[in-house]
């Protein structure tokens, strides 16, 4: 058993039940500083008093960053480590399988105390951390930019005729909302800026960096054992790029027996196995021991499955965007707009427990709810996970 998506999933959950919080708590904080009740009599006034409370905000955006993130690097290390020994010991026992059939003459150190898998683990852990910092210093420029933001567009609204207070404040919370507090921001080659809400981020750096972790480790495990062939998985739903080479095998160095595994499937890139949203995983292989054990599946039946995964994720974001509108209309008084947002999600929540029922999909608890389910999820997760 290597490491899948939804293991990883279930590892990470407190870290993302973290950061979506954390995303809450600041636009609940920005939000807090423009009440609809409170209708000003001087523009002017007021926008000068909300410009006097920038620095005030400032120093509460910083603890609530501090206090909700505190034991963020801990929950990485602890994930790392659990999933690099659960994948390391299901390959460890295949390949001690294959040492009672012959195929290896000697068995190397116990795998989670070998320099290489602490090395790894190590490194690991040490780049997520980087990232998660780089992550908060862009949260805090993102809840300042928000918190003038609001303030401009509010007097600019106001002071123009185009809105009542009331109207100006529920529109810029309604749009800082839906927009969220940026975590990270990419800048393409041709200078298109994208950005990704700070729990977003998280994930798919989270995704991401365990994905690769858990296949460094599995190589490194093949070189200690001297074994140098790996399977793929497959599974319903892969991207077409990727369902080309799923199920098959491959070798480690060369190409003489079987293709590469590093040519044909592009491990360590970003659109190869465990790359981006990849939820493939690889094996140890014997040949002359080993049967394939994965199909080669239909690619039609396995595109359709795809894009219902895809709109799975729409109906979970969309859920998460009416989260943050109920927070931002309490923080600002306005129970109309707060019931109209919980009224939406109810909806939302309805429709996406069909589409998941109709189309027979996993549905991931973490990505929408926070709480009990979550540790309750990660506690099966690691019961079916068992090798
Ligand atoms: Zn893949």
């Amino acid at each position: 058993m290597a490491i899948t998506k939804k293991q990883i999933d279930a590892y990470n959950a407190s870290l993302y039940t973290l950061y979506e919080n954390l995303q809450n708590d600041l636009i609940d904080e920005i939000c807090s500083h423009f009440r609809v009740d409170a209708p000003p009599s001087a523009m002017d006034e007021w926008r000068f008093q909300r410009l006097a409370e920038m620095g005030g905000f400032t120093r509460s955006a910083v603890q609530i960053i501090a206090k909700r993130t505190g034991s963020a690097p801990a929950l990485v290390e602890k994930a790392a480590r659990g999933l690099g020994v659960a994948t390391v010991a299901a390959d460890d026992a295949k390949y001690k399988k294959a040492r009672t059939k012959g195929y290896f003459k000697t068995t190397p150190v116990p795998a989670a105390s070998s320099a290489g898998f602490q090395r790894i683990v190590k490194e690991s852990t040490r780049s997520a951390t980087a990232y998660l910092n780089a992550t908060h210093t862009t949260a805090l420029q993102s809840s300042k930019k928000a918190f003038t933001d609001v303030t401009n567009q509010v007097y600019l609204e106001v002071t123009t005729g185009v809105s009542t207070y009331a109207e100006a404040v529920r529109k810029a919370t309604r749009k800082l909302a839906d927009a969220g507090i940026t975590g990270a921001t990419y800048v393409s080659k041709t200078g298109r800026v994208t950005r990704s809400q700070v729990d977003v981020a998280v994930r798919r750096m989270v995704v991401t960096s365990n994905s690769q972790l858990a296949g460094q480790l599995q190589i490194n495990r093949a070189k200690e054992w001297g074994s140098n062939f790996v399977e793929t998985s497959s599974h319903m739903g892969a991207r077409p790029s990727h369902a080309v080479w799923q199920g098959k095998i491959f070798q480690l160095e060369g190409h003489d027996r079987y293709p590469n595994f590093y040519e044909e499937c592009h491990f360590g890139q970003g659109d190869g196995i465990k790359g981006y949203n990849c939820q493939h995983d690889f094996y140890p292989f014997f040949p002359g021991l080993s049967t394939p054990a994965f199909d080669h599946y239909n690619e039609k039946k396995n595109n359709a499955q795809y894009a219902a995964e895809q709109k799975q994720r729409t109906y979970e974001n969309a859920i998460r965007t009416q989260k943050r509108r109920a927070v931002a209309a309490r923080a600002t008084g306005d129970a109309g707009e707060e019931t109209a947002a919980r009224v939406k999600l109810g909806q939302l929540q309805k429709a996406l427990r069909e589409h998941v029922e109709r189309n027979g999909l996993y549905r991931d608890p973490a990505r929408e709810q926070i709480g009990k389910k979550v540790t309750a999820l990660e506690k099966k997760m690691r019961k079916e996970n068992k090798p």
